[in-house]
């Protein structure tokens, strides 16, 4: 059998003897209290941005809502199939979290589509998905300056939805913009008041960045 397909059966195996192993297990908890996470993350589908892993978290912790490049698309509330949208109405509006993380990340394949202008034709539905982000000014910019211009532009889009600029307005929902550095394995976050990203600081975070 193929050697990461046998990982992922162990990883189960690990899975089930620390989360759903007796009566008083983490899983058995969740099922009987139902889930209520405080944090929410929009994350590529890249397989090296993992939220769960990179912030080292357990069931219940993180609502996730992964899509090619982690684009928060504009509000628009048509007969379209929103998924992502209706990801973050579940989390904001229903489990009410009070972070909404957006966790760009380097060499993001999705922002790399965007910028291979010529490859149009090559794919259904991936180019059409990124152009969502066309609005970013990517005439001079590389993969990873576009990946964070690209973080802003979603970053503008949440407030767009009415019921998320109403919680951000009366500071139930902070929004973070995060980019992951796949080669460092760091987190820098975008600050507001310097208008650039910083290292993000676990032992100093100043939440008014
Ligand atoms: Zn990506």
């Amino acid at each position: 059998m193929e050697k990461n397909f046998e990982k992922v059966l162990q990883g189960y195996q690990l899975f089930r003897e620390k989360y759903a192993h007796g009566d008083q297990s983490v899983m058995q908890y969740l099922s009987h209290y139902g889930q209520k996470p405080k944090i929410m993350v929009v994350a590529c589908c890249d397989s090296r941005v993992d939220p769960g892993l990179i912030l080292q978290c357990d069931p219940g912790d993180l609502f996730v809502v992964r899509n090619v490049a982690n684009i928060v698309p504009p509000y628009e509330k048509d007969e379209a199939h929103h998924g992502t949208s209706a990801a973050l109405e579940f989390g904001i509006r229903f489990l009410k979290v009070n972070h909404l993380i957006l966790l760009g990340h380097s060499q993001c394949g999705g922002i790399q589509a965007l910028l291979n202008h010529d490859d149009a034709n090559n794919n259904d539905f991936i180019n059409n998905w990124v152009s969502l982000i066309k609005t970013v000014d990517i005439a001079s910019q590389d993969v990873d300056d576009c990946a964070k211009s690209a973080l802003n532009l979603s970053y503008q889009n949440c407030l767009t939805f009415p019921w998320i600029k109403e919680k951000v307005q009366e500071e139930q929902l902070i929004i973070h913009s995060w980019f992951f550095d796949i080669k460092s394995g760091q987190i820098f976050t975008y600050s507001h008041k310097k208008n650039t990203y910083l290292p993000l600081d676990p032992e100093h975070f100043d939440i008014t960045f």
